[in-house]
């Protein structure tokens, strides 16, 4: 049994060690395992200007923004606290006063 990572450009499981790089027999890509591991790594999420954003951290919305399903908008410049970074295309989740629970967009915000 082996325990080398599968090749992640057509997926097989016949990967074998050449040196420090990793080997596909099928498609004969060649990598350094490093490369896979990294992109495995923490996510870093920033705002709007750049800022890494962070679990219970304050943010302002930049723009108008339209609460889907609702007719609610959040103004521009109301303040979010306590955000909570998740996966996906909304990656923070966070809870407005007068709107409830609901998922912001990084790039449309601003820390502090
Ligand atoms: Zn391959």
């Amino acid at each position: 049994m082996s325990d080398l990572p599968s090749c992640p450009k057509c997926g097989s499981t016949l990967t074998y060690e050449d040196g420090a790089l990793l080997v596909c027999p099928e498609c004969a890509h060649e990598w350094a395992p490093g490369e896979a591991a990294a992109e495995d790594g923490p996510k870093v999420v920033k705002d709007s200007v750049g800022n890494v954003l962070a679990d219970g951290d304050t943010v302002t919305v930049i723009k108008d923004l339209k609460v889907k399903g609702s007719s609610l908008v959040v103004k521009r410049g109301t303040k979010v606290k306590n955000i909570r970074l998740v996966d996906g295309d909304h990656d923070i989740d966070c809870k407005i006063d007068g709107v409830g629970a609901m998922g912001l967009k990084s790039e449309f915000v601003k820390k502090g």
